[in-house]
């Protein structure tokens, strides 16, 4: 079994609630034992900040202030998400977001399941039961254009899943990407053309200076009318008055929104009772304790034999 050069066994600060710290608490140490690496692990208070070597992250954690932890190498984040901790100005310790197999798959699959229900229209046979026997052809996926904004990790992934079920997608990004089968729009300036371009609109954005509140009046407006939308990448990302009232025109057919301004979703929010809104309680994508933990255990490995960290967030970017 390894220990640190100086012979110290490694030591992570979980700074994440009591129920995440008993979840992945056994399932990291096992990741890292498989890597023939010893670490003991704590909730804050358990271990001395000057002693600390890796922080484990959620949102929500106890921890505020990363100024005491002088040794610890990275912050490793549980999640894919990192608006909430990325603008800490405590925070000097590299940050590395979540980026695992499970989350991806799970998103594929939430946004392929959401993509096909509106492409299909199977709401129509959900709602109208005696069935009126009228038929609603849809047309096949190589006659429906899709747009995918953020191709990431997770934005990527959907993208290159839905080109191969036939899907006409267009894919937009701040860098210039390349993915077979997509047409890769990148800029601010190419944003009308990737909303011109969808019928259904799939947003797998960060929450950066950048991208609150892109999708707004405006920019809803240059969708085709009747698109629908699902946003699974943060809920600033749409103005949310706007969202109602593009619905409310028949602008907007449906909206599929898996995260919020305001997590649960206050009652009172207009999109509980819109006939045109689906909420799903940030159910898309959810970190895999045991893929998320061999992810964590990977970074530490990297870290301590020296080669650089994956996943490391841009500060200047928020994302
Ligand atoms: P990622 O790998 O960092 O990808 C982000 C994508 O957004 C990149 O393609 C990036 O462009 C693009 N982007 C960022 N700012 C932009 C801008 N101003 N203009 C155009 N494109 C921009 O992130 P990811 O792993 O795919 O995750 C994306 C987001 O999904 C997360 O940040 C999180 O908010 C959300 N998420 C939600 C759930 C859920 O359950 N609902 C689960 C996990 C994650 P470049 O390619 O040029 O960098």
């Amino acid at each position: 079994m390894r220990a640190r050069n100086d012979g110290q066994v490694i030591k992570l600060l979980f700074n994440v609630s009591p129920d995440l710290f008993e979840e992945y608490r056994e399932p990291i140490l096992e990741a890292l034992r498989r890597r023939n690496i010893e670490a003991q692990a704590g909730l804050p208070g358990a271990i001395p900040p000057e002693k600390v070597d890796y922080i484990i992250h959620a949102t929500g954690g106890p921890i505020k202030d990363f100024d005491p932890f002088i040794h610890a190498r990275a912050v490793l984040s549980l999640w894919a998400g990192v608006e909430k901790i990325v603008g800490n100005t405590t925070l000097t310790q590299p940050l590395c977001r979540m980026v695992e197999n499970g989350l991806r798959q799970g998103m594929v699959e939430w946004v392929v399941g959401h993509v096909l229900r509106a492409h299909l229209q199977t709401d129509l046979y959900v709602r109208e039961k005696p069935l009126a026997w009228q038929r609603h052809v849809p047309p096949l996926a190589t006659e429906r254009s899709v747009t995918v904004l953020g191709l990431g990790e997770l934005g990527s992934a959907a993208a290159t899943t839905l080109a191969n079920l036939g899907f006409r997608v267009t894919g937009w990004s701040r860098r210039p990407r390349e993915i077979s089968d997509v047409h890769c729009l990148a800029g601010a300036e190419s944003l009308p053309r990737a909303l011109a371009a969808a019928e259904i609109l799939v947003s797998l954005l960060p929450e950066t200076p950048d991208t609150i509140d892109l999708l707004n009046a405006e920019t809803l407006a240059l969708l085709p009318r009747g698109c629908s939308i699902l946003n699974a990448g943060r809920g600033s990302l749409i103005v949310d008055a706007a969202l109602i009232a593009a619905l409310d025109s028949g602008q907007i057919q449906h909206a599929t929104l898996d995260v919020f301004r305001t997590e649960p979703v206050p009652a009172d929010h207009p999109f509980w009772s819109h006939p045109g809104v689906t909420i799903s309680p940030h159910v898309a994508a959810a970190t895999r304790v045991t893929s998320a933990s061999d992810a964590i255990a990977d970074n530490v490995e990297r870290a301590e034999s020296g080669a650089p960290l994956l996943h490391l967030v841009d500060r200047t970017l928020s994302y």
